[in-house]
């Protein structure tokens, strides 16, 4: 159990989203004696950004209650003030404010948690009116002026990964026709194909055309848009979205001589330290520790940067607390279903030096007696040389408990525990929501079935 302390820090916080408020909120919890001033470049401290697409779907209409909190007592926020360089032998960070000038801020203890920023390809028109990212609020304010303002009917989504199905699934609640582009030969190629495949189908049946295997190759301004793409792809729309993944925000820490690591993301230990004394990296910025893979890797998501801001947060005041590692769990609603993954694909495990085995089951979410049972898909990755579970991966109604279902193998495979562990677990049970062995525990069954008689 963390202690609280009285140090006087003078701790600065560079990014003002999920990683430096965590870290912000951790240091205010454990020294109110701390001075703790977090720079952020926009307006939007602590925005939910996960929930751009449900704000743009009309789901979510109020933008303002994408904010995670809106109470920072203890804390000096600086809104709209860009850290534009550090001095590392200083300790000082330059701002630039919006309305106000450079600042110069000193600091003890120094976070930054710049986040991502958008990966844009690099093909023609990628500037033209009409074409758009989505990572910012000011991104999100875009896309919505011109759905209110213009009324489009048509929409081309470049880019098939989590944010791309996402924003397919609200653009249809827009009643916009979409086309969904991926240069994979599935959609939501971080899953194998036999599940990536019935999302695609869930979103044709929405309406949406899936064009897998196509890259988008330059876009024209004519009367309205002409997206070009490889595989003779040609075709006209009023607005484009592209959602080709992130890259980190770290130009400011490499100029400042911070070393990289992973996918030019920061790089840090355990404690979220960086190669220069006294700065601390957290989020979409910094790389971070594959509990699995045994490496450090570049795995943007907001689950991870609250873990590593609030470590960061915690040691900046003179904890001494360790990020314990991912093993890359994400989760993504599309229309009816929900599609989950943890750990390692067998490809990824192969390459790792493992020798696994994947195998896939049906099963029903519950009772089938019981009204409202919904097939789940389930495939379980295990090493055929010890039996230890690898990865876990899951596509079903989205009511039907796919999230909490792969927490259940995240949390084996954070413990390191064999497939067969799992049927020791007592999980819990009454018809209308599992089965006395839950879907979880039917496919490490089956797993280990096939894995003793291959
Ligand atoms: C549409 C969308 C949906 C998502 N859905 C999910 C999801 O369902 N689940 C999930 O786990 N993750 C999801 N993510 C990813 C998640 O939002 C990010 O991993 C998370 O926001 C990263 O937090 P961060 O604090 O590292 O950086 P960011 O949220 O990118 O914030 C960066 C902060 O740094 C500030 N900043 C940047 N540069 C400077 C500078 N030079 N000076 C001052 N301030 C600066 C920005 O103003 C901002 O405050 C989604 C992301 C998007 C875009």
């Amino acid at each position: 159990m963390a202690e609280s302390r009285e140090n006087n820090v003078k701790f600065v916080i560079i990014g003002g989203s999920d990683a430096g408020i965590s870290a912000a909120l951790r240091a205010r919890e454990l020294d109110k004696s701390a001075s703790i001033i977090v720079a952020l470049a926009d307006g939007y401290p602590n925005f939910s950004i996960c929930g751009l697409p449900f704000f743009l779907s009309g789901e979510t209409p109020d933008w303002h209650r994408l904010a995670h909190r809106t109470e920072f007592e203890g804390i000096e926020l600086l809104l709209w003030h860009e850290a534009v360089a550090i001095d590392p032998a200083a300790r000082t960070v330059v701002v630039a404010a919006r309305d106000d000038g450079r600042k110069l801020l000193s600091y003890d203890q120094l976070l930054i948690a710049t986040g991502a920023v958008p990966l844009i390809p690099h093909i023609p028109g990628m500037n033209l009116p009409g074409v758009h990212s989505l990572h910012t609020m000011d991104d999100a304010f875009a896309v919505y002026g011109q759905l209110h303002d213009r009324a489009p009917r048509s929409a081309i989504i470049v880019g098939a990964g989590y944010i791309g199905v996402e924003m397919a699934d609200a653009l249809v609640h827009r009643n916009l026709e979409v086309t969904l582009l991926g240069k994979a030969t599935s959609v939501l190629a971080t899953l194998d194909p036999e599940l990536g495949n019935l999302i695609g189908d869930e979103l044709r049946r929405h309406g949406i055309v899936v064009k897998t295997d196509v890259e988008a190759t330059g876009i024209e301004s004519m009367d309205c848009l002409r997206v070009f793409g490889t595989n003779g792809f040609a075709q006209s729309t009023d607005l484009v979205l592209v959602a080709a993944g992130v890259r980190p925000a770290s130009d400011l820490a490499l100029k400042a001589g911070i070393s990289m690591g992973q996918k030019a993301a920061i790089r840090v230990d355990s404690s979220m330290r960086t190669s220069i004394p006294d700065i601390y990296a957290a989020g979409d910025c910094a790389e971070t520790w594959h509990r699995m893979l045994k490496t450090y890797s570049y795995l943007p998501l907001g689950t991870t940067s609250h873990k590593q801001g609030r470590i960061a947060g915690e040691n900046a005041v003179g904890g001494v607390r360790h990020f314990a590692g991912s093993v890359g769990t994400q989760v993504v609603k599309v229309f009816d279903l929900a599609a989950a993954r943890t750990g390692l694909r067998d490809h990824e495990a192969i390459a790792a030096g493992f020798n696994p085995l994947t195998f896939e089951i049906t099963a029903w979410d519950h009772k089938e007696y019981y009204p409202g049972a919904r097939e789940l898909r389930v495939r379980v990755t295990g090493d055929l040389d010890n039996g230890k579970l690898l990865g876990a991966q899951i596509v079903g109604h989205w009511r039907a408990e796919v999230a909490k279902r792969i927490d259940i193998f995240a949390a084996a495979l954070f413990h390191g525990m064999s497939v067969e562990d799992l049927n020791d677990l007592d999980l819990s049970y009454t018809p209308p929501l599992s089965s006395p062995w839950d879907p979880v525990q039917l496919a490490a069954q089956a797993w280990c079935r096939k894995a003793s008689r291959p």
